[in-house]
């Protein structure tokens, strides 16, 4: 036994007591007790309650760098802090972002309880590493959202785009919301009330482009307390596929802070416009609210995923109100059935299509997979779920022994990939769609997706309704068992 395992031991070790020893403690405390006043308390100190601290990533950039989160807090309204969109040239936000997260770690408690605050410090870590003002393949992610989903057309996502000091370029990206690292921003932000996004270095402060009230209130509050210059709008040239558009048009209040200079960190002045901005939550930080599409209420986070995600084109409309059950929200498309799962540990699969694809090839095409598995495979490059690639060359997915080629793929890439549609589970083949014509089909695990040869477009079966319609069938016929 070693020294230590015996003091260890000792410490814990109830002193003896004898029953004479017990019997003169009582007669001493005895009296004590008793002329005590009625009600009294002992005097606990007052400790308040621990304000949580969480530390997660969001997943990884285009060359595998972690993106990371330090979240504080626990309240209702979620306060996204986004800095280093711009890489090498704008660390000081990097630097400034890093001095925020040391503050609020040592002072957790100045985070509202109503209020959760999570710092991004760096959302292009690649762009940071390789010094670089873009992504790592020479996209700007601020240049990169769909921006379409507004209600002003200026600000529309476009492939050539102003940049830094005007200079127009080819930088907003293949198409919207092509690049991995604002897909897993987009996805954080589904329940977000507020969202800062940090730039260098012009010195002043505007909110999203489009008529949205709370962003131009949480500019106006940041840029007084902070002393930087507040303008309506980003004076020197239009923004396309802009961060702060993205989120002002889900509802999101959403500003863009430009530091003064570019290198300092500006601490005292940002952390100043950010404890404002906390405190006044109620203009500034507005909860997510539930809309009403066809005439049938969507609960807030399900239908922002719904919009950001497609929206109609893509999903259809709602069939029905939204069902909740425990944790999770689920609610039913014409062509999918979205998922809600508050409990979900991955911060960017909040919300998540149920897999229906893989439900209807078991029910009507149970031998499908086994005989089209591993088909015409030789010399096509391999599907890796990180980095994101472009080329439309068809891909082989190990994990299901698929290949996607041509119309179905670039669908597939356009419009959310496997966190959209899953990964495929069949090969093309012929098959009459919902609509009673033979058309060529693709599987996939949440979707069916049916080529158009009149118009050389690709839509989605209406699964979903297939699905339902199904369940309320079964529904109806299975009534209480007679004997
Ligand atoms: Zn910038």
């Amino acid at each position: 036994m070693t020294p230590t395992h015996v003091k260890r031991r000792g410490r814990y070790c109830m002193p003896m007591l004898s029953p004479k020893l017990l019997v003169s403690a009582i007669y001493v405390l005895l009296p004590i007790l008793l002329i005590l006043p009625v009600g009294w308390q002992p005097a606990i100190p007052t400790v308040q309650a621990a304000v949580p601290i969480e530390q997660f990533t969001l997943g990884t950039s285009a060359q595998d760098r972690p993106i990371t989160v330090l979240q504080i807090g626990k309240g209702k309204r979620k306060l996204v802090i986004v800095g280093n969109t711009h890489g090498g040239p704008e660390a000081n936000t990097y630097d400034l972002m890093l001095q925020l997260i040391a503050h609020f770690r040592a002072y957790p408690e100045e985070v509202p309880e109503t209020v959760r605050v999570s710092f991004i410090p760096t959302i292009n870590p690649d762009g940071l590493a390789l010094d670089s003002r873009f992504d790592s393949v020479g996209v700007d992610l601020n240049r990169n959202m769909n921006t379409n989903l507004d209600t002003c057309t200026e600000n529309d996502w476009t492939p050539t785009v102003y940049g830094a000091y005007g200079i127009v370029s080819d930088t907003g990206g293949p198409f919207a919301d092509s690049q991995v690292e604002n897909r897993l921003l987009q996805a954080f932000l589904l329940d977000a009330s507020g969202a800062i996004f940090l730039h260098s270095n012009a010195g002043l402060v505007f909110p999203a482009f489009c008529e949205h009230a709370p962003s131009i209130a949480m500019a106006e509050v940041y840029a007084e307390a902070a002393d930087y210059a507040y303008n309506r709008f980003w004076p020197n040239y239009m923004i396309n596929g802009g961060m702060h558009d993205w989120a002002g048009s889900m509802g999101i209040a959403a500003i863009t802070p430009e530091l003064v200079s570019p290198t300092e960190s500006e601490f005292d002045q940002n952390l100043a416009g950010i404890q404002a901005v906390m405190q006044q939550y109620q203009h500034t930080l507005p909860l997510p609210t539930d809309r009403v599409e066809a005439g049938i209420p969507m609960p807030a986070v399900l239908w922002r995923y719904w919009r950001a995600r497609g929206g109609e084109a893509v999903f259809g409309l709602p069939l029905g109100p939204a069902i909740e059950q425990d944790t999770s929200i689920v609610q039913t498309f014409t062509n999918a059935r979205l998922h809600l799962d508050w409990s979900q540990a991955d911060p960017t699969r909040l919300v998540t299509p149920q897999p229906l694809g893989r439900q209807w090839i078991e029910r009507h095409h149970p031998t499908l997979e086994r005989t089209q598995a591993l088909s015409n495979t030789e010399g096509l490059p391999l599907y890796q779920a990180r980095p994101f690639r472009y080329e439309e060359t068809p891909l082989f997915f190990a994990e299901t022994g698929h290949t996607l080629r041509g119309s179905f793929l670039t669908y597939w890439r356009r419009h959310g990939d496997a966190a959209v549609f899953g990964l495929p589970i069949s090969e093309e083949f012929v098959h009459v769609t919902a609509d009673g014509v033979p058309r060529t089909v693709h599987y996939f695990e949440h979707a069916v997706m049916a080529y158009y040869p009149e118009d050389g477009s690709v839509r989605l079966e209406p699964l979903g309704w297939q699905t339902l319609f199904l369940e309320r069938l079964h529904a109806t016929t299975v009534g209480p068992q007679v004997r």
